[in-house]
Protein backbone atom coordinates (compact mmCIF):
# COMPACT_ATOMS: atom_id res chain seq x y z
CA UNK A 1 0.00 0.00 0.00
CA UNK A 2 1.26 3.32 -0.78
CA UNK A 3 -0.16 6.21 1.04
CA UNK A 4 0.63 10.32 -0.13
CA UNK A 5 -0.27 12.26 2.46
CA UNK A 6 -1.21 15.21 0.74
CA UNK A 7 -2.26 17.80 2.92
CA UNK A 8 -1.23 17.63 6.80
CA UNK A 9 -2.68 20.80 8.14
CA UNK A 10 -5.49 21.53 10.80
CA UNK A 11 -8.68 23.17 9.57
CA UNK A 12 -7.15 26.33 9.44
CA UNK A 13 -3.73 25.52 7.16
CA UNK A 14 -0.61 26.64 8.77
CA UNK A 15 0.01 29.68 8.35
CA UNK A 16 -3.73 29.89 9.23
CA UNK A 17 -5.14 32.00 5.98
CA UNK A 18 -6.07 35.12 8.01
CA UNK A 19 -3.72 35.01 11.23
CA UNK A 20 -0.75 36.99 11.89
CA UNK A 21 0.25 35.09 14.98
CA UNK A 22 3.65 34.66 15.52
CA UNK A 23 3.73 31.23 14.73
CA UNK A 24 2.57 31.60 11.28
CA UNK A 25 4.96 34.30 10.73
CA UNK A 26 7.48 31.96 11.21
CA UNK A 27 6.14 29.31 8.79
CA UNK A 28 5.33 32.00 6.63
CA UNK A 29 9.23 31.95 6.46
CA UNK A 30 10.29 28.29 6.90
CA UNK A 31 8.33 27.24 4.18
CA UNK A 32 8.95 23.95 3.75
CA UNK A 33 7.84 21.18 5.72
CA UNK A 34 6.25 23.67 7.80
CA UNK A 35 3.58 24.71 5.30
CA UNK A 36 0.37 22.63 6.54
CA UNK A 37 -2.26 22.49 3.74
CA UNK A 38 -6.13 21.28 4.67
CA UNK A 39 -5.91 17.50 5.39
CA UNK A 40 -6.10 14.93 2.27
CA UNK A 41 -4.86 11.37 1.97
CA UNK A 42 -4.55 9.33 -0.99
CA UNK A 43 -3.75 5.63 -1.31
CA UNK A 44 -2.36 3.89 -4.15
CA UNK A 45 -3.02 6.57 -6.21
CA UNK A 46 -6.54 5.29 -6.51
CA UNK A 47 -8.86 5.65 -3.19
CA UNK A 48 -9.05 9.48 -1.55
CA UNK A 49 -9.53 10.47 1.52
CA UNK A 50 -11.40 14.03 1.91
CA UNK A 51 -12.24 16.57 -0.48
CA UNK A 52 -10.50 19.75 0.86
CA UNK A 53 -10.29 23.48 -1.27
CA UNK A 54 -7.11 22.49 -1.43
CA UNK A 55 -7.60 19.48 -3.69
CA UNK A 56 -6.83 21.30 -7.17
CA UNK A 57 -2.85 22.71 -5.25
CA UNK A 58 -2.56 19.24 -4.06
CA UNK A 59 -3.13 17.74 -7.51
CA UNK A 60 -1.02 20.38 -9.28
CA UNK A 61 1.68 19.97 -6.80
CA UNK A 62 1.58 15.71 -7.05
CA UNK A 63 1.08 15.43 -10.72
CA UNK A 64 -2.09 13.64 -10.48
CA UNK A 65 -5.70 13.94 -12.65
CA UNK A 66 -8.43 13.40 -10.05
CA UNK A 67 -10.51 12.56 -13.30
CA UNK A 68 -8.58 9.12 -12.54
CA UNK A 69 -9.76 8.48 -9.25
CA UNK A 70 -13.35 6.79 -9.13
CA UNK A 71 -13.74 6.50 -5.44
CA UNK A 72 -13.56 9.48 -2.60
CA UNK A 73 -14.19 8.86 1.32
CA UNK A 74 -15.00 11.52 3.30
CA UNK A 75 -14.51 11.89 6.76
CA UNK A 76 -17.10 14.13 8.45
CA UNK A 77 -18.13 17.59 6.60
CA UNK A 78 -16.32 20.32 8.03
CA UNK A 79 -15.12 22.68 5.74
CA UNK A 80 -11.07 21.50 5.54
CA UNK A 81 -12.19 17.81 5.00
CA UNK A 82 -15.03 18.35 2.28
CA UNK A 83 -15.62 20.91 -0.29
CA UNK A 84 -18.15 19.72 -3.01
CA UNK A 85 -18.22 22.90 -4.73
CA UNK A 86 -14.97 21.95 -6.37
CA UNK A 87 -16.64 19.58 -8.33
CA UNK A 88 -18.37 21.83 -10.56
CA UNK A 89 -16.13 21.16 -12.96
CA UNK A 90 -15.63 17.85 -13.45
CA UNK A 91 -16.78 16.73 -16.46
CA UNK A 92 -18.21 18.38 -20.01
CA UNK A 93 -16.09 21.63 -21.12
CA UNK A 94 -14.37 21.46 -17.99
CA UNK A 95 -13.17 18.02 -17.97
CA UNK A 96 -11.85 15.43 -21.00
CA UNK A 97 -10.93 11.92 -21.57
CA UNK A 98 -12.04 11.04 -17.49
CA UNK A 99 -10.92 7.63 -17.03
CA UNK A 100 -12.61 6.95 -14.09
CA UNK A 101 -16.39 7.80 -15.58
CA UNK A 102 -17.98 7.78 -11.99
CA UNK A 103 -17.09 9.46 -9.01
CA UNK A 104 -18.57 7.55 -5.83
CA UNK A 105 -18.24 9.78 -2.74
CA UNK A 106 -18.96 8.01 0.52
CA UNK A 107 -18.98 9.18 4.25
CA UNK A 108 -22.21 9.84 6.75
CA UNK A 109 -25.77 11.11 5.69
CA UNK A 110 -24.37 15.10 5.84
CA UNK A 111 -22.30 14.35 2.84
CA UNK A 112 -24.90 13.78 0.25
CA UNK A 113 -26.90 17.42 2.34
CA UNK A 114 -23.98 19.17 1.88
CA UNK A 115 -23.77 18.48 -1.86
CA UNK A 116 -27.46 19.09 -2.14
CA UNK A 117 -27.24 22.37 -0.13
CA UNK A 118 -24.48 23.76 -2.52
CA UNK A 119 -25.63 22.70 -5.70
CA UNK A 120 -29.45 23.33 -5.41
CA UNK A 121 -28.53 26.81 -4.18
CA UNK A 122 -25.79 27.40 -7.31
CA UNK A 123 -26.58 24.67 -9.67
CA UNK A 124 -24.29 22.03 -11.23
CA UNK A 125 -24.58 21.24 -14.65
CA UNK A 126 -26.68 18.11 -15.07
CA UNK A 127 -24.29 16.40 -16.88
CA UNK A 128 -21.70 16.33 -13.94
CA UNK A 129 -24.14 15.72 -11.55
CA UNK A 130 -25.06 12.88 -13.21
CA UNK A 131 -21.95 11.48 -12.96
CA UNK A 132 -21.29 11.96 -9.16
CA UNK A 133 -22.68 9.14 -6.84
CA UNK A 134 -22.68 9.50 -3.48
CA UNK A 135 -23.05 7.06 -1.00
CA UNK A 136 -24.42 6.63 2.99
CA UNK A 137 -22.19 4.41 4.92
CA UNK A 138 -22.86 2.53 7.99
CA UNK A 139 -20.58 2.36 10.83
CA UNK A 140 -19.08 -0.32 12.00
CA UNK A 141 -20.43 -2.09 8.70
CA UNK A 142 -17.66 -3.06 6.36
CA UNK A 143 -17.92 -2.11 2.30
CA UNK A 144 -16.14 -3.55 -0.71
CA UNK A 145 -14.96 -0.37 -2.47
CA UNK A 146 -12.52 -0.42 -5.34
CA UNK A 147 -10.45 -3.30 -4.54
CA UNK A 148 -10.21 -2.33 -0.37
CA UNK A 149 -12.14 -3.72 2.33
CA UNK A 150 -13.27 0.04 3.72
CA UNK A 151 -14.80 0.23 7.59
CA UNK A 152 -16.21 3.17 8.79
CA UNK A 153 -15.63 3.23 12.47
CA UNK A 154 -17.09 6.24 14.97
CA UNK A 155 -14.87 9.09 15.32
CA UNK A 156 -14.58 11.19 18.39
CA UNK A 157 -15.31 14.89 17.19
CA UNK A 158 -18.00 16.66 15.90
CA UNK A 159 -21.23 15.31 17.61
CA UNK A 160 -23.75 17.31 14.98
CA UNK A 161 -23.35 14.60 12.72
CA UNK A 162 -21.84 10.97 12.74
CA UNK A 163 -17.84 11.49 11.72
CA UNK A 164 -16.25 8.84 10.58
CA UNK A 165 -12.39 7.37 10.83
CA UNK A 166 -11.79 4.56 8.14
CA UNK A 167 -9.88 1.14 8.44
CA UNK A 168 -8.84 0.51 4.98
CA UNK A 169 -7.69 -3.12 4.08
CA UNK A 170 -6.14 -4.35 0.87
CA UNK A 171 -6.25 -8.05 1.71
CA UNK A 172 -2.04 -7.38 2.23
CA UNK A 173 -1.81 -4.45 4.57
CA UNK A 174 -4.12 -2.53 6.30
CA UNK A 175 -4.06 1.07 7.52
CA UNK A 176 -6.10 2.41 10.30
CA UNK A 177 -6.91 5.91 9.92
CA UNK A 178 -8.09 8.15 12.45
CA UNK A 179 -8.62 11.82 10.69
CA UNK A 180 -10.40 13.72 12.43
CA UNK A 181 -10.81 12.48 16.44
CA UNK A 182 -10.40 12.74 19.92
CA UNK A 183 -9.16 9.82 22.08
CA UNK A 184 -11.01 6.54 20.10
CA UNK A 185 -13.97 6.05 22.33
CA UNK A 186 -14.09 2.86 24.25
CA UNK A 187 -16.45 1.20 21.77
CA UNK A 188 -14.50 2.21 19.17
CA UNK A 189 -11.37 0.97 20.43
CA UNK A 190 -12.41 -2.49 20.91
CA UNK A 191 -14.07 -2.87 17.38
CA UNK A 192 -10.35 -1.18 15.96
CA UNK A 193 -8.97 -4.25 18.28
CA UNK A 194 -11.44 -6.87 17.24
CA UNK A 195 -11.16 -6.12 13.71
CA UNK A 196 -8.95 -8.95 14.33
CA UNK A 197 -5.49 -7.81 11.99
CA UNK A 198 -2.71 -6.10 12.47
CA UNK A 199 -2.48 -2.37 11.76
CA UNK A 200 0.73 -1.98 9.03
CA UNK A 201 -0.10 1.81 9.23
CA UNK A 202 -1.63 3.77 12.16
CA UNK A 203 -2.31 7.77 10.74
CA UNK A 204 -3.35 9.90 14.08
CA UNK A 205 -4.81 12.99 14.52
CA UNK A 206 -2.21 15.56 16.51
CA UNK A 207 -4.49 18.55 16.11
CA UNK A 208 -3.96 19.67 19.84
CA UNK A 209 -0.23 19.68 19.97
CA UNK A 210 0.50 20.20 23.66
CA UNK A 211 -2.44 20.93 24.24
CA UNK A 212 -5.71 19.33 24.93
CA UNK A 213 -9.49 18.70 23.97
CA UNK A 214 -11.66 16.26 23.96
CA UNK A 215 -12.81 16.14 20.14
CA UNK A 216 -8.59 16.01 18.56
CA UNK A 217 -5.58 14.37 20.04
CA UNK A 218 -2.84 15.86 21.15
CA UNK A 219 0.99 14.60 21.18
CA UNK A 220 0.65 12.33 24.71
CA UNK A 221 -2.48 11.00 23.32
CA UNK A 222 -0.60 10.03 19.83
CA UNK A 223 1.99 8.31 22.61
CA UNK A 224 -0.12 6.74 24.59
CA UNK A 225 -2.72 5.18 21.61
CA UNK A 226 0.40 3.68 20.11
CA UNK A 227 1.11 2.50 23.58
CA UNK A 228 -2.69 1.01 23.87
CA UNK A 229 -2.52 -0.17 19.96
CA UNK A 230 1.06 -2.26 21.36
CA UNK A 231 0.00 -3.81 24.41
CA UNK A 232 -3.58 -5.14 22.43
CA UNK A 233 -1.27 -6.83 19.63
CA UNK A 234 -3.13 -4.35 16.92
CA UNK A 235 0.49 -3.57 15.85
CA UNK A 236 3.84 -4.05 16.18
CA UNK A 237 7.22 -2.78 15.47
CA UNK A 238 6.83 -3.24 12.36
CA UNK A 239 3.60 -0.77 12.22
CA UNK A 240 4.33 2.59 10.79
CA UNK A 241 3.14 5.41 13.33
CA UNK A 242 1.93 8.47 11.95
CA UNK A 243 0.68 12.07 13.22
CA UNK A 244 -0.73 14.17 11.15
CA UNK A 245 -3.78 17.00 10.35
CA UNK A 246 -1.61 19.46 13.20
CA UNK A 247 -2.65 22.73 13.77
CA UNK A 248 -0.88 25.73 14.81
CA UNK A 249 -2.32 26.99 18.27
CA UNK A 250 -0.32 24.42 20.17
CA UNK A 251 2.95 23.59 18.12
CA UNK A 252 5.20 25.15 15.66
CA UNK A 253 7.39 24.44 13.19
CA UNK A 254 7.85 20.93 11.44
CA UNK A 255 11.07 20.74 12.72
CA UNK A 256 9.89 21.32 16.92
CA UNK A 257 7.52 18.51 16.62
CA UNK A 258 9.61 16.25 14.78
CA UNK A 259 12.04 16.94 18.36
CA UNK A 260 9.30 15.84 20.17
CA UNK A 261 8.37 13.02 18.98
CA UNK A 262 11.99 11.41 18.22
CA UNK A 263 12.48 8.21 19.87
CA UNK A 264 8.50 7.75 20.37
CA UNK A 265 8.49 5.54 16.90
CA UNK A 266 6.08 8.15 15.66
CA UNK A 267 6.85 10.04 12.19
CA UNK A 268 5.31 13.48 11.57
CA UNK A 269 3.56 14.17 8.69
CA UNK A 270 4.05 16.68 6.02
CA UNK A 271 2.31 17.64 2.91
CA UNK A 272 3.63 15.15 -0.21
CA UNK A 273 5.03 12.67 2.80
CA UNK A 274 4.63 9.45 1.50
CA UNK A 275 4.01 5.91 3.62
CA UNK A 276 5.02 2.75 1.83
CA UNK A 277 5.30 -0.99 2.50
ZN1 LIG B 1 -10.15 18.79 10.29
ZN1 LIG C 1 -1.37 31.81 13.59
ZN1 LIG D 1 -13.36 18.31 11.87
Amino acid sequence: MKIQILGSGGGEGYPALFCGCVRCNAARKAKGKSLRSLSQTLIDGELLIDLPADTHMHCMRQGLNLGDIAHCLITHTHSDHYAPQILDTRGEDFAHNLRAEKLNIYGNAEVAKKFNGTFNIFPIRKGIKDNIAIHKLTVFKTYSIGRYKVTPIKAHHAPEEEPFNYIIDDGESVLLYLVDTGYPFPETFDFIISYGKKYDFVIMDSTMGRGYYERHMCFSENKKLKEELLKAGAADEATAFTVTHITHNHAGLHEEIEEYFKDSGITVAYDGMVIEK
